[in-house]
């Protein structure tokens, strides 16, 4: 049965907001608010929480205590949902990085038509951070350095992320502490997330195949 319609003041406190919504209504606009109204809640997601990872499922689970066939519970599927949310939203944005650093590198062989290197200074001490060499060398040699290094971290599937040494001293303290620290998907990465995110109640091969399957971006830099 379809839920109730809402009055403006239900669905927003900010005035503008709510003229916007009434304005919508008389031009015969649907909007997120009303389209909500208009949609059943779905009984599993109201009283729990569905997965549908893997051919398995899709496995619904509404009581505390029952799993899904792989054995997670729903605390563990709401775990999972919410890394693989941050994974897909992170590997979209990542791919942004990557074709800034194709930008540098083609401006740094000439190649991007229309850019030039415009802040060398920047460059200097962004290319320090990783102890690329900068005395006595042109812009253009310190950029390519500096390109292959971002591009290399697409894909990297051992050892840290380069630009860890960016965060801050306390984060990276709490990343090595807890295990989390960004890096290539190898066994060590996938037994930590088992320790610290998934619980004791998944099979590590489990994990892995979905780390993999992602890039977590969380353990290595999506690609
Ligand atoms: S991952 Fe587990 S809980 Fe999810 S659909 Fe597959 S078997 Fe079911």
């Amino acid at each position: 049965m379809a839920k109730k319609k809402r009055t403006p003041e239900e669905l927003s406190i900010d005035p503008a907001a709510q003229e916007m919504l009434i304005r919508a209504d008389e031009l015969g606009l649907k909007t997120a608010f009303t389209r909500a109204d208009d949609l059943s809640p779905c009984n599993i997601g109201s009283a729990g929480m569905c997965c549908k990872l893997c051919g398995m499922g899709p496995c619904r689970l509404t009581k505390d205590g029952q799993t899904g066939v792989c054995g997670a519970t729903i605390d563990t599927i709401q775990a999972r949902n919410l890394i693989r949310a941050i994974a897909a939203g992170s590997a979209a944005h990542s791919d942004h990085g990557r074709d800034m650093a194709f930008t540098l590198k083609a401006v740094a062989n000439g190649e991007a038509e229309g850019y030039v290197i415009q802040d060398i200074a920047k460059l200097r001490t962004v290319a320090s951070y990783y102890d690329i060499p900068v005395e006595d060398r042109a812009p253009e040699d310190i950029a390519n350095e500096l390109a292959d290094l971002y591009i290399a971290q697409f894909g990297q599937q051992k050892g840290h992320l380069a630009p860890v040494v960016r965060a801050p001293e306390k984060r990276q303290q709490l990343w090595e502490e807890h295990g989390v620290t960004p890096r290539g998907v190898d066994r060590e990465v996938v037994e930590a997330l088992h320790r610290t995110h998934i619980g004791d109640d998944q099979d590590p091969e489990h994990i892995l195949s979905h780390a993999s399957a992602l890039r977590w971006p969380m353990v290595g830099a999506a690609a």
